[in-house]
């Protein structure tokens, strides 16, 4: 009998429900494979807010990491939160020493309400460690600015920027511009290993239920990867994924709320 498709994120956690870990393994539920998880930092958090967080000890990122791949045969894999350096380099030491296949990194590091899900000085880390792994990154547009240490203004940013990220070693970028300042449409910028390109917009949805879009997007890209999809394929089922998730919204707590995955 066939495995049936193992999926592994590997991020933090989100009490909410709503963000990281969890939207994680309901997004992979959602695309039909079987969601594992290794927890890098647990948060405090809810929909108004990141309240706390402590990430676990490396040894124990090491000990999850080891207990997947001596039983599971993960087919593809993701990065989320990550927190600081010194776990940045420990998953990266982790990704090196397993094949959990391609690997999609979405390079988290401020939540929406603010809070910093990675410290400053693990940037560079992540630009000159984890992103020469990448399969597919998955940036937003502070995110890329950040990693490429530009200024991201007009759509012939994006693209400089997308070719940036290549020098620095990910084989296809996605830049996702709903951070942008264009108010009826968010146009994200796909750059793919071969130099094609191609842009996915989709309409701009009123409302503030979009906390854990970033991580939905990865996770569902990371589902269909491992289902044997091009990235081409996988980043456009990603995108309407996420598009459907945040247009008929569920009402769950007072702030920032989750997707509607049953969309
Ligand atoms: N919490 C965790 C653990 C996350 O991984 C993320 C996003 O990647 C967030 C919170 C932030 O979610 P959002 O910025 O969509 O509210």
């Amino acid at each position: 009998m066939n495995e049936f498709p193992q999926v592994l994120t590997i991020a933090g956690t989100d009490s909410g429900g709503g963000a990281g870990v969890m939207a994680d393994l309901k997004t992979m539920q959602m695309r039909h494979v079987f969601g594992t998880a290794v927890v890098v930092a647990v948060t405090a958090q809810n929909t108004l807010g990141v309240q706390d967080f402590m990430a676990m000890p490396p040894k124990l990122v090491d000990e999850q990491c080891a207990s997947l791949a001596t039983d599971l045969k993960i087919r593809a894999c993701k990065t989320g939160m990550l927190a600081d350096a010194e776990h940045v380099h420990c998953v990266v030491e982790n990704l090196k020493r397993y094949d959990f296949g391609p690997l999609t990194v979405d390079p988290v590091m401020i939540a929406k309400g603010g809070a910093a899900l990675l410290a400053e000085d693990a940037i560079a880390t992540v630009r000159d460690e984890l992103v020469p792994l990448a399969t597919v990154v998955t940036p937003n547009l502070p995110e890329a600015e950040k990693l490429t240490a530009t200024t991201i203004t007009d759509q012939a940013g994006m693209v400089r920027t997308g070719h940036a990220l290549q020098r620095l070693g990910a084989k296809n970028v996605m830049i996702k511009g709903g951070h942008g300042d264009d108010p009826a449409m968010a146009n994200d910028f796909v750059l793919l290993a071969d130099g094609s390109a191609f842009w996915l917009a989709a309409p701009r949805t009123d409302t503030v239920r979009t906390h854990g879009t970033g991580d939905t997007l990865s996770a569902c890209i990371t589902a269909e990867l491992a289902t044997g999809h091009s990235v081409a394929d996988a980043i456009k089922t990603a995108k309407a994924y996420v598009t459907g998730t945040i247009q008929e919204t569920i009402q769950v707590g007072h702030g920032h709320g989750p997707l509607n995955h049953w969309a």
